[in-house]
């Protein structure tokens, strides 16, 4: 009897022990005590072990090492901790990608357009790093709902199409001239070719040629040695006005646009020029981009990135009067020009 009694008050402890636990409403759906302190948290997967993982993966120049953490079983951090990628192509997926990873705690993310074989090491990095931490990488690997596409009007006055070398400088151009300007990009950065490029740009008639020792070039001697150096196979007019524009064209993107030249390393010495010259962009072709991105940003100029230019439209007349363009969303765009 004794037994049975020691036994019944152990039963009623333990029923006391779960009652003070969980707060049931009659019908015993769970009641939160505070909803105030809600917050949205990732799911948690509890199926990695906890810790700091630094992964070392290829990239698109060289190695690149990245600090991986679980924190409660989800991605709490991705870190790049060291990488040799190319600088301004690849900081949107540099500084996004890792984003994303966590947001979402998936490496189901999309990659950058333009940064592909960059995003795509990141997400390597983070597989490897699930599993090293005892993870099935398929539990990290929900794909992303993207919200609903949309269909977009807008009107600009000058629509530029390519945010390269040439479609950053028209930009600027316009809108320094009064105008209300589009930009669109079908990668996530701006800078087309100029960004792996050596960086090298040819001043002629410029203020800086003359500060860097050279002050007797003549547009007919850049003319002559442009047409010995392309087999007189070049457009002599079209070469001419580049000639006789390039000097001035120099002085804007180095005064207005901000674009630094190396002036220590000084005019390049080239056989095939009559006179020096040739200067490199502070940074190399990146540096160039990383001024001309400062100026869009403080600029009114609206830049859109991953979005493709698809169809031109065309008037009665045959005019070009605007473009149609689909963003990586899924958007659509009916842009005209004023
Ligand atoms: C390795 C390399 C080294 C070079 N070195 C030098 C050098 O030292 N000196 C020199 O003067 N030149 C050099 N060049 C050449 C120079 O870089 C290019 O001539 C110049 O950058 C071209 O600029 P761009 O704006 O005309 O074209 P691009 O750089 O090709 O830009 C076009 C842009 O338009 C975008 N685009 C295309 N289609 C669409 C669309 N439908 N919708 C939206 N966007 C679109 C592209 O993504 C791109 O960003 C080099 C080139 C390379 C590749």
């Amino acid at each position: 009897m004794k037994k049975y009694f020691k036994l019944l008050v152990s039963v009623l402890l333990l029923m006391g022990l779960l009652i003070g636990c969980s707060t049931t409403t009659p019908d015993d759906e769970v009641v939160d005590p505070d909803p105030d302190t809600d917050v949205e948290t990732p799911p948690v997967t509890d199926v990695v072990e906890d810790g700091t993982y630094e992964i070392v993966v290829n990239g698109h120049n060289g190695l690149m090492t990245l600090r991986v953490v679980f924190d409660g079983g989800v991605i709490a951090a991705v870190e790049i901790v060291d990488h040799s990628e190319t600088g301004v192509l690849s900081d949107p997926a540099l500084d996004g990608i890792p984003k994303k990873i966590v947001e979402f705690n998936s490496v189901a993310v999309d990659n950058v357009a333009g940064a592909t074989v960059t995003s795509a090491a990141i997400k390597l990095a983070v597989r490897n790093a699930i599993e090293e931490a005892g993870g099935d990488v398929d539990d990290f690997n929900e794909t992303l709902v993207k919200p609903d596409s949309e269909s977009k009007t807008l009107q600009f006055e000058v629509i530029v199409v390519g945010a390269g070398a040439a479609g950053v400088s028209a930009a600027l151009k316009a809108e320094e001239l009064g105008a209300d300007v589009v930009l669109l990009e079908k990668t996530g950065m701006i800078g087309g070719a100029l960004v792996v490029s050596g960086g090298n740009q040819v001043v002629m008639g410029s203020q800086l040629q003359i500060e860097a020792g050279v002050s007797d070039d003549t547009v007919a001697s850049m003319v002559e040695d442009f047409l010995n150096n392309g087999a007189h196979l070049n457009d002599e007019e079209m070469l001419t006005i580049f000639a006789e524009n390039v000097g001035t064209a120099t002085d804007w993107l180095n005064q207005y646009v901000g674009v630094e030249f190396n002036m220590e390393g000084g005019l390049h010495k080239l056989a095939e020029y009559s006179y020096d010259r040739e200067l490199a962009y502070l940074g190399g072709g990146a540096g160039f981009m990383r001024s001309t991105l400062e100026k869009i940003e403080e600029s009114s100029i609206t830049l859109l990135l991953g979005t493709k230019a698809t169809e031109l439209k065309v008037n009665d007349e045959g005019h070009v009067v605007g473009v149609l363009a689909e963003d990586t969303d899924g958007n659509s765009y009916d842009i005209t020009a004023k």
